[in-house]
């Protein structure tokens, strides 16, 4: 599944086509992706214009100069696809098939000049929803989120705020998207070891110099992950391939039995299991 920095990469990506782009005609395959298109959705967005591309947790925000905002998420298996005139193109992708059957191609905004932006959703988790510019935060989509883990909203008073007082183990709350929203388990695993807070520390008993140093953390798993993104990304222009989920070493997830990479550090990585998902983490320095 897209975790944050893929949908951020995947904004990045889609923005210089988009951004002020004309949509002369969305067109829609289905009636539906995991939820129902909104009523008249087609006619809505076509003829208008798209203003800057934003994104909220792992939600893709493509606003209108109708004042409206379409409220895009990749669910599992979507993807984002530019084709310009004359070529086509895979600009972000999530999938390990590199193979795009057109069947699943839901939805298609053709813009002005030609271009073809594609979103692809074998699996059809995905949603994509029109709402009013104006008090977006209120869309049933966003509503219930919790901060933003990109940006000024996560510092450590507000993380402090957000923790204290709750029994619930870190990596719970860090998954917990009315607290947090947008991070993923392998995100939440990478920020935990690098903090050197154990995953089943109750979120309450946190003290000070740990809230600074997962904050910190947080801040920094999520921006190499962008960056690493932005250089599949550049690279992928002249390559013929996926770009697939990020070639990003990540220092704990999925390394079970492997020495922990913490300077100094003589664990090694273990999985275990809370609430059905796996955790990478080490008993020896994180505490
Ligand atoms: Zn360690």
């Amino acid at each position: 599944m897209p975790e944050l920095p893929e949908v951020e990469t995947v904004r990045r990506g889609l923005a210089p086509h988009l951004d002020g782009a004309l949509i002369e005609a969305l067109v829609l395959n289905r009636a539906d992706l995991r939820f129902p298109f909104p009523p008249d959705l087609a006619r809505r967005v076509s003829g208008r214009r798209v203003l800057t591309l934003g994104r909220r947790a792992k939600y893709l925000l493509i606003p209108l100069d109708s004042g409206e905002t379409l409220i895009l998420h990749l669910g599992m298996s979507g993807r984002m696809i530019v084709e310009r005139r004359g070529e086509a193109g895979a600009l972000a992708e999530f999938h390990h098939d590199v193979t795009r059957l057109p069947q699943h191609d839901h939805v298609i905004f053709h813009l002005e000049g030609g271009t073809r932006v594609v979103f692809n959703d074998p699996r059809r988790f995905g949603s994509l929803d029109l709402r009013p510019s104006e008090n977006l935060d209120q869309a049933p989509a966003l509503s219930s989120l919790g901060l933003e883990p990109l940006g000024n909203a996560l510092h450590p008073e507000a993380l402090t705020a957000l923790l204290a007082g709750r029994r619930m183990p870190m990596k719970a709350a860090l998954l917990d998207q009315r607290l947090i929203a947008g991070l993923g388990n392998i995100y939440v695993c990478e920020a935990l070891h690098r903090s050197r807070i154990a995953p089943d520390r109750p979120a309450g008993s946190l003290k000070g110099r740990e809230i600074e140093a997962l904050v910190v953390a947080i801040r920094d798993v999520l921006a190499e992950a962008i960056e690493a993104g932005g250089s599949t990304l550049r690279d992928f222009r002249h390559e013929d391939g996926s770009l697939g989920y990020f070639q990003h070493a990540f220092r704990v997830y999925d390394r079970e039995g492997e020495p922990c990479p913490a300077p100094g550090c003589r664990g090694i990585v273990r999985r275990t299991v809370q609430s059905g998902r796996s955790t990478f983490h080490c008993r020896e320095c994180q505490r």
